[in-house]
C-alpha cells in the first residue's frame, strides 16, 4: 500500500522555524502559494489560516506534512505554539485558575502566598489575541526570499536577537511576509546587554529544553514560569506589595530607565498590554534578574536564590565541611548519581531527554557513534521520537 505521493523537492525547517513560515517556503520551490499547497493536502491554507496554524496546527495536518515530507512528526509539533505544551503554557484550552497556576506557584522579588488573588478569565501565558508580526533584520537579510520566519519572533517572550544583538523588529506585513522589507528593510537598532542576555536564555530554552542559571540548570517549564513571575511581581499595583519590596521593585523600573509599571493606572495582564509597554515590562524583567545576579538587590521570594552567584568553595582543610542543608540542594550532585537522575527524567520529559541527548552528542565524532548513541538511549527506555531533528542530524566536517 502506498500513500499519498511525496513532495519531491521541499527545503528542511531551519531551526526554530514557524510552521508557516516554512509551508510557504515550500509553496515557494513549486512556484505556487500556500493556498495551493493547502488544496494539494486537503487543508485550507490561506492567509488568515497561516496565522492560525503557527498557533495550532488543524487535527491530522502534521500527520500528513510528515508524510508527504518525511519530516518527524516531533518536528513538526514544535513548529507551532501548540507544540510547546506543557513547557510553554500548560493547556491550550485556558482553564479557570490558569493565570493563579501559571504565575503564583514560584516567587523571586516578594514573598511567596503574599499575592493579591486574581482570576483572570481565558488567559494564556505570553500569548495576546493576535501574535505580533516581528523580525530581526540581519537574520532576515542573510537568507534568500521567502525569508525564514522564526516562531519565537511572533510570541512577546522575546524582543531582540541575541546573535545579532538589536531589537526585533515590525514587519509593517502580515506575519511571515518581508516583502516591505525587501524595499525598505529597517536598520538594526542595537539592544541593550541585559535583554539579549535575557532573551539569550529564553532562545536556549526553546532550542535545549534547559537554562543554565548561576546556581543550577533549570528546565525550560520552569524558566517560563520563573520569567512570567517576575513580570507579575513588577506589574502588580504597588500598594499590594509590603513597603521594602516597593522599595526593591522601584528600583528595578529606575534601573530599567521606565517609571513604575511603565506608568500604568490600571492593571491588565502583561500579555493584553500594548507592545512598547510588553517591551519596557521585560526590560525591567531584564534588570531585576541582573540586579539580582549581582547581589543589588535581594529577592524575598522563594526562588530567588536561583539567581545568586555560586556559592563560594572553601578549600578542603581536611575537615569534614558543615553541611548547610539550604545549599545542599543547589550543589551539583556526584556524577553518577547526576547521570542516574537525568536518564530517570529523560525517560518521562521530552525536554530532558532532548537536553541529555544533546550533552552526549558533543562526544560523537561520526555517524557511526550517532547510531550507537541512539541505540543506548533505547535500551535505557528514552523515547526517540520526540528528539528534534536539527540534533540527530549532526554534521561531520
Ligand atoms: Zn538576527
Amino acid at each position: 500500500m502506498s500513500g499519498p505521493p511525496r513532495w519531491p523537492v521541499h527545503p528542511a525547517p531551519t531551526d526554530g522555524e514557524a510552521l508557516s513560515s516554512w509551508l510557504r517556503r515550500i509553496a515557494g520551490c513549486y512556484g505556487t502559494d500556500t493556498e495551493h499547497l493547502g488544496d494539494d493536502i486537503g487543508y485550507k491554507l490561506g492567509a488568515g489560516d497561516l496565522d492560525d496554524i503557527d498557533m495550532a496546527p488543524r487535527p491530522g495536518m502534521i500527520e500528513v506534512l510528515a508524510e508527504r515530507t518525511g519530516v518527524a512528526p516531533a518536528r513538526l509539533r514544535q513548529m507551532s505554539v501548540a507544540g510547546w505544551v506543557p513547557w510553554l503554557l500548560d493547556d491550550m484550552d485556558p482553564g479557570t485558575d490558569g493565570f493563579a497556576t501559571y504565575t503564583r506557584q514560584l516567587s523571586v522579588l516578594r514573598p511567596a502566598g503574599k499575592h493579591k488573588a486574581r482570576l483572570v478569565p481565558s488567559w494564556r501565558p505570553w500569548l495576546p489575541d493576535r501574535l505580533p508580526a516581528r523580525g530581526c533584520p540581519e537574520c532576515v537579510a542573510a537568507t534568500p526570499s521567502p525569508h525564514p520566519y522564526q516562531l519565537l519572533w511572533a510570541i512577546p517572550i522575546v524582543f531582540s536577537c541575541p546573535a545579532h544583538g538589536c531589537w526585533l523588529e515590525a514587519t509593517l506585513a502580515a506575519r511571515s511576509y518581508f516583502g516591505m522589507w525587501d524595499f525598505d528593510r529597517p536598520a538594526p537598532r542595537p539592544a541593550p546587554q541585559q535583554i539579549l542576555t535575557l532573551d539569550q536564555r529564553t532562545q536556549h530554552a526553546f532550542a535545549l529544553g534547559h537554562v543554565d542559571l548561576p546556581r543550577r540548570r533549570v528546565n525550560a517549564g520552569i524558566w517560563f514560569r520563573l520569567l512570567r513571575t517576575v513580570i507579575d511581581e513588577l506589574s502588580c499595583p504597588l500598594s499590594e506589595n509590603r513597603p521594602s519590596d516597593t522599595g526593591t521593585i522601584r528600583q528595578i523600573w529606575k534601573e530599567a530607565g521606565y517609571p513604575a509599571r511603565d506608568g500604568q493606572g490600571l492593571w491588565r495582564p502583561y500579555e493584553q498590554q500594548p507592545e512598547t509597554v510588553q517591551r519596557h515590562t521585560m526590560e525591567a524583567a531584564a534588570a531585576a534578574i541582573a540586579l539580582l545576579e549581582a547581589g543589588t538587590v535581594t529577592g524575598r521570594g522563594t526562588h530567588a536564590s536561583l539567581f545568586l552567584p555560586e556559592p563560594y568553595r572553601e578549600i578542603d582543610n581536611g575537615k569534614p565541611a558543615k553541611e548547610n542543608p539550604q545549599e545542599k540542594a543547589v550543589y551539583p550532585k556526584p556524577l553518577r548519581q547526576a547521570l542516574e537522575e537525568a536518564i530517570q527524567a529523560s525517560r518521562e520529559d521530552p525536554a530532558e531527554a532532548q537536553a541529555l541527548y544533546n550533552f552526549a552528542l558533543i562526544g560523537c565524532r561520526t555517524p557511526e557513534s550517532v547510531t550507537r548513541l541512539r541505540a543506548d538511549f533505547a535500551e535505557l527506555g528514552i523515547p526517540l521520537e520526540t528528539m528534534s531533528p536539527i540534533s540527530t542530524h549532526a554534521s561531520f566536517a
